[in-house]
C-alpha cells in the first residue's frame, strides 16, 4: 500500500526538536576533543571515559594521548578516536557544547 500514495516517498514528517538531533555531528559535542598525540593528532570521543561522561571531570577542548593512556589504557584511546566520526551524523549520546 505504500505505493499507492504517490505523496508518502516525497514528503517527511519531523518533529519538534528532533531536526536538531538529526542533523548534529561529532564536532558539535560536548564529548567531542582532540588528542595530541607525539606525530599526529586526532579528534576523539571522551563520552568511553565514565569520568567525563558522569560530569565528575570537566571535557577539556585537547588532551595529550599520554594523559588518557594514563587515565584509561590504549585499548580505550584506540576505541574513542574510534567513536569519534568527524563530519557524520552523532550517536545518541550527543549533547550539544555550551
Ligand atoms: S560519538 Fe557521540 S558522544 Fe561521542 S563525540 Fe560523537 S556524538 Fe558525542
Amino acid at each position: 500500500m505504500r505505493g499507492a500514495n504517490a505523496l508518502y516517498e516525497s514528503h517527511r514528517l519531523i518533529l519538534p526538536g528532533i531536526r536538531d538531533r538529526a542533523t548534529a555531528t561529532c564536532q558539535g559535542c560536548r564529548y567531542y576533543a582532540l588528542i595530541l598525540g607525539r606525530e599526529e593528532n586526532k579528534p576523539a570521543c571522551l563520552a568511553t571515559l565514565n569520568l567525563y561522561l558522569t560530569g565528575e571531570r570537566r571535557v577539556p577542548v585537547q588532551l595529550r594521548a599520554e594523559d588518557f593512556i594514563w587515565l584509561a589504557g590504549k585499548e580505550i584511546l584506540a576505541r574513542a578516536v574510534q567513536k569519534a566520526r568527524q563530519g557524520s551524523q552523532a550517536c545518541g549520546l550527543y549533547c550539544r557544547k555550551e
